[in-house]
């Protein structure tokens, strides 16, 4: 547990944002659609059709801009796949602009960036998170069910070409799916000046985990000499740049894990997420706590929303609890919370 380290705000809109645990929330994540063009396993039952009634961008702009002025100050839009959304550079826009957000990121599978790349950057977005699980075609039909293989490998070129000041390629490791492959993923990645991570699969849909140690492993017995990057000494609960990620260094580039197995990452957890519903959730695994597009349809104003905000943040549990038996099928799809 972290002990709280400033004094309580004296106006439920002034920072810091405190959970219960006393952790600073500086890092929002939006799920701006549960609807995606992927189908992947490991993600999304098969007949999601997605629902309609999302936030538009006036309310992902005002919702963003009361976290901003409760210390919010990197916001990433995720899904789904918010590419998707006919309006993403207005959002995008609009995000950019407020006041105090400093990073506006983007998670997205890539398939609609070889037109997008250069607008998103334009519009201010600063970084990109690309999703790629393997490089073989077949496997690639296997995990994504309806995905285009080609447009994905042009979004990632577009992507690598258009400026972003950070790029990421996450791929998430399945056992005998593309374990093999992790190798063959780092060295495409690296070529492209992008940092490639290996996700543990997390209890949402099919497939078994394949254990962060064991790909360090295999990478080394593969010829890649890893070694630790010394783990970040910022104040993990107050940094902007904080994550769930360990990097390694490798020649050709940095090589990260996310391993919500079996390194539990909570203890600097500084994010709280907005469902594609527009529900609060201070946790991944946790569930809704405001629903802050009610709130909104109902008139609600931004010291209300501060205070619904502030009071679902007094309940943040101190960790998920995916390792738990049976815990990750009462959970949400991932489309809808945005991972
Ligand atoms: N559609 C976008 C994409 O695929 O990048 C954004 C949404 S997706 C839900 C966000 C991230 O969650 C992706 O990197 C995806 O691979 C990851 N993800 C989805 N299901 C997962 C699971 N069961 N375990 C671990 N990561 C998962
Ligand atoms: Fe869609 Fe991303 Fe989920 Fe795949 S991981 S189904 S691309 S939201």
């Amino acid at each position: 547990m972290t002990a709280a380290t400033s004094q309580p705000p004296t106006s439920p809109l002034a920072p810091p944002l405190l959970d219960a645990q006393g952790r600073r929330m500086t890092y929002l994540r939006l799920s701006i659609t549960d609807r995606c063009n992927f189908r992947c396993t490991y993600c999304s039952p098969a007949s999601w059709g997605g629902k309609k009634d999302l936030l538009d961008a006036a309310e992902l702009e005002r919702i963003t801009s009361v976290f901003a002025s409760m210390g919010i100050r990197r916001v990433r839009l995720t899904g789904g796949e918010p590419l998707i959304r006919p309006d993403i550079l207005e959002v995008s826009r609009r995000i950019a602009a407020l006041p105090g957000i400093q990073h506006l990121a983007i998670t997205s599978n890539a398939s609609h960036l070889a037109a997008l790349a250069v607008p998103l950057r334009e519009a201010g977005v600063t970084q990109l998170n690309l999703s790629l699980d393997t490089l073989s075609p077949e496997t690639f039909r296997r995990i994504s069910k309806q995905g285009d293989f080609a447009a994905v490998l042009r979004g990632i070129d577009a992507a690598a070409a258009a400026g972003f000041s950070s790029l990421k390629l996450n791929a998430v490791v399945v056992r005998d799916v593309n374990d093999a492959e992790v190798p063959a993923l780092v060295e495409y990645a690296h070529a492209r000046g992008i940092t490639p991570r290996f996700i543990e699969l997390m209890p949402f849909g099919q497939g078994t985990p394949v254990p962060t140690a064991e790909l360090v492993s295999r990478l080394r017995a593969a010829g890649l000499p890893l070694e630790p990057e010394p783990e970040d000494t910022a104040d993990a609960a107050t940094s902007v740049t904080s994550g769930p990620a360990r990097y390694w260094r490798a020649p050709g580039g940095r090589v990260g894990f996310i391993s919500p197995l079996t390194q539990n990452f909570c203890g600097g957890c500084n994010r709280v997420r907005v469902a594609s519903n527009g529900d609060l959730r201070s946790c991944l695994g946790g569930r809704a706590q405001a629903p802050l597009h009610q709130l909104i349809r109902g008139g609600a104003t931004d010291t209300e929303l501060a205070v619904a905000i502030r009071r679902a943040l007094g309940d943040k549990p101190e960790g998920h609890r995916f390792t738990e038996p049976g815990n990750g099928a009462t959970l949400l799809t991932m489309m809808g919370i945005g991972g």
